[in-house]
């Protein structure tokens, strides 16, 4: 039976619910609708105007309704009174084919048609930061090789500590936090589960560790490289796919010597081949390109991919597999839309499970000391319009993704792009005055 919204308020004294859907450039759009209106939301959804959220719309265009996923609700462990809950896109009775959440539960609905249940984790690193964005909130915090730094940790202990209690009391099962190879960087670890949710909780905790800086007034950001010369953060996700009751792993294979199986390396052999183009997604903006390929760090390496490259126990590579059964992804970056992540990885996996798709030798070398040896493994794109045209040019995954999807994104990227090049920096007056 469905959760019934109105009764959730009564029983656990909520106010307000946070009726939520996140557009194409990941942002998070909201109304709060008081309790005592719930019912006739959850059954119609709240009326937006989706012409003024990135969603390729025009003002002309009607209603667009956010349906409220009741399954899905999280009371808000740090104001009680209030409840979040993503919503699906509706216009006119007909799904927004290119409203992210829309176009994952359809990839999900796609591949549980194979039999497959895609289950993943995600490290969303971030950065604690001062509440005006300039600089990492802790001036202590400047050691060469920050990661795991005890004592830094310990200095953000009320932040993250209040962080993890909330996942913990939300029944995420975190299991360790630690201070990431940046200054001001942290992660923080919660356990695998079917895509949608955790996409869901992804797009929750992004908002709970701002909310929670705030409050204590600093600002968390989870963009890809926020300082140059320091690690960027990315947002690696582990990958596994499990049989229709999710119960048995199909990736897993005892005789493979990565613990693989055939299944696991067709759907592996899918993300290497249209790894150029799910770049656009899993790497969506101009700063994106400024973590991977990108020159060594202070720390002594960048723990970000240059080039579609696979091995095992080794981070220095596109995709890792660091235990049997699964493998991890760690191109994604954390300016990834949740929902579009999950997606991109369902819609390229399983073309390569239906494609039976090979992704080729595994290579074990130090990609960061030895990657120029290798001069036939493809490069990723070099930037985000290398990304866009190579996402462009893939029929497969453009189809995988939705046709409508797929042309709202292009476009709408493309013209940010557009903005991105139309505007004059310092560099250029520096080089070219003289010229
Ligand atoms: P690392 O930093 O070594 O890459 P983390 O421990 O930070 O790894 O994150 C690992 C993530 O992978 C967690 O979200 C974890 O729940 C998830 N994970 C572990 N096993 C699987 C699996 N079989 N399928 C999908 N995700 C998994
Ligand atoms: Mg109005
Ligand atoms: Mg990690
Ligand atoms: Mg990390
Ligand atoms: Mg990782």
């Amino acid at each position: 039976m469905t959760q019934d919204l109105a009764s959730l308020a009564k029983e656990r004294g909520i106010r307000y619910f946070m009726i939520s859907y996140t557009d194409l450039f990941g942002a998070q759009r909201a109304k709060l609708v008081p309790a005592a209106a719930i019912a006739d939301m959850q059954k119609d959804g709240a009326g937006f105007a989706g012409f003024a959220t990135w969603l390729d719309m025009t003002p002309a265009h009607p209603d667009l309704f956010a349906l409220p996923d009741a399954e899905a609700v999280i009371q808000l462990p740090w104001k009680r009174e209030v409840a979040w809950v993503p919503a699906d896109c509706v216009m006119e009775e007909k799904p927004v084919p290119q409203a992210p959440r829309v176009v994952l539960k359809t990839l999900v609905a796609e591949a549980a048609k194979e039999g497959l249940h895609v289950k993943t984790g995600v490290e969303a690193e971030f950065f604690l930061i001062d509440a005006d964005g300039g600089t990492i909130s802790d001036g202590k915090d400047n050691a060469t090789k920050p990661c795991y730094d005890q004592q830094a940790l310990m200095r953000r202990y009320d932040i993250i500590a209040e962080i993890c209690d909330y996942m913990l009391e939300l029944g995420w099962q975190p299991y360790q936090n630690d201070h990431e190879d940046a200054n001001g960087q942290f992660e923080m670890n919660w356990a695998f589960d079917d895509s949608l949710i955790t996409a869901d909780r992804h797009s929750f905790f992004k908002f709970m560790v701002r909310s929670v800086a705030e409050k204590h007034g600093l600002r968390a950001t989870f963009m890809p490289k926020p300082f140059p010369g320091l690690t960027g953060s990315g947002c690696h996700a582990h990958i596994s796919v499990w049989d229709r009751a999710g119960t048995t792993n199909a990736f897993y294979a005892s005789n493979d010597e990565m613990g693989l199986s055939r299944q696991g390396y067709h759907f592996l052999g899918g993300i290497m081949k249209h790894a150029e183009a799910l770049a656009a997604i899993t790497n969506p903006t101009v700063n994106s390109y400024k973590r991977i390929n990108a020159p060594r760090t202070v720390s002594g390496a960048t723990w970000s991919p240059n080039t579609v490259t696979w091995t095992g126990n080794n981070r220095t590579h596109m995709v890792r597999v660091p235990g049997k059964g699964r493998f991890e992804l760690r191109l994604p970056d954390g300016a990834a839309n949740p929902y579009l992540l999950q997606a991109v990885i369902i819609a390229a996996g399983l073309d390569g499970v239906r494609s039976q798709a090979d992704p080729g030798p595994r290579l074990d070398i130090d990609m960061y000391q030895l990657g120029h040896t290798v001069t036939d493994a493809p490069k990723l794109p070099l930037n985000l319009l290398d990304a866009l045209r190579a996402f462009d040019r893939d029929e497969d995954l453009k189809g995988m993704m939705g046709t409508d999807f797929s042309a709202a994104y292009l476009k709408m990227k493309q013209a940010e792009w557009q903005s991105y090049t139309s505007h004059f920096t310092q560099w250029e007056r520096d080089t070219t005055l003289d010229v």
